[in-house]
């Protein structure tokens, strides 16, 4: 490994980056601004990921905060843009580490526990193709026109099974968000102490270039402050993520790389994880960015674009 600040690879020579491609065995790599921007590929990322695994004998992973897609979804865009990860175990996404954590949770029982999502419809899909019921995700639910809140809660909330039968409360990034919602889960975690809590991840919000949309760390703040419990985090840079990967054997941090575009997501979770990490500079962060942020969380190794790995290669 590298000793040293971040480091330019464009700096380094051949041999340099040869030595770099022994010092880890598995690649895990982010998805949006590092590979791909919505659908669409980042020109040369598909050939260095491929490079890497079918040249280079490295496990590669993709591994997003993207909760909008079930694993399978996810693997089905990886195929459509080339990249060649072997199946969709590869793929580490919030909606399947969801699915992971409740399946070895000792209190959680699949036959008698359904799941309430405050969330959009893929959280449903993904525990629904693991046999995990679950109510709420991507529905809407107004307080109806011309009720009051207490019509709400007494109709709701007196029933036994309104928290006694629900193992979880997961919440994801929720375009239906309300107030009926909030209740429900405050409800559920405030009456049921053995009810799980989690989140997809905590993005705080997404920035596009003429617009800013709150993420979904704005909708599950309102739900911990009613309900005095913290959600458990499903994505980066939450290690909890990679539990399953670390206890089978599948991966080792020492001899892992993560790559990202994002330092506060993909580096923080990184070093939280103890792997080594590359910034790409396809998203919002670039070398002089990050030089004049040191608060930032700051990476191993920076390349402008990923597919610039491939002239080494
Ligand atoms: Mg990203």
């Amino acid at each position: 490994m590298l000793e040293g600040g971040t480091i330019n690879m464009l700096d380094l020579s051949g041999e340099q980056v040869s030595e770099w491609l022994r010092s880890f065995d598995t690649v895990l790599s982010d998805g949006d601004g590092t590979i791909w921007q919505d659908d669409t590929a980042i020109e040369g990322a598909a050939a260095v990921l491929n490079a890497l695994q079918n040249q280079f004998g490295k496990r590669v992973y993709l591994i997003t905060n993207n909760g909008l897609k079930t694993r399978r979804e996810l693997f089905e865009r990886a195929q459509r843009l080339g990249f060649q990860v072997p199946n969709d175990q590869h793929i580490i996404s919030p909606t399947a580490t969801i699915v992971d954590h409740l399946k070895q949770l000792p209190d959680f029982d699949s036959t008698k526990h359904k799941v309430f999502v405050v969330g959009n419809a893929a959280i449903g899909r993904e525990l629904q193709a693991n046999g995990i019921d679950s109510y709420g995700a991507g529905e809407e639910e107004p307080l109806p026109m011309g009720e009051k809140w207490q019509d709400f809660a007494l109709r709701e909330f007196t029933k036994p099974e309104a928290a006694d039968n629900v193992g979880a409360v997961v919440v994801g990034w929720d375009e239906h968000f309300s107030y009926c919602k909030m209740a429900r889960a405050s409800h559920i975690l405030c009456r049921n102490g053995s009810s799980a809590f989690l989140v997809t991840n905590r993005d705080a919000v997404h920035k596009y270039p003429a617009l800013c949309i709150p993420g979904t760390a704005a909708f599950v703040a309102g739900i911990e402050a009613c309900a005095g419990r913290e959600a458990l985090e499903m994505g980066k840079p939450s290690p909890v993520v990679l539990e399953p990967l670390i206890q089978s054997g599948a991966l080792r941090p020492e001899r892992t790389l993560m790559i990202g575009d994002c330092p506060k997501i993909d580096i923080a979770f990184a070093r939280n994880c103890g792997m080594q990490s590359l910034l790409v500079g396809t998203g919002s962060y670039q070398l002089d960015i990050l030089q004049q942020n040191g608060s930032l969380p700051q990476p191993d190794l920076y390349l402008p674009r990923l597919g610039d790995l491939l002239q080494f290669l």
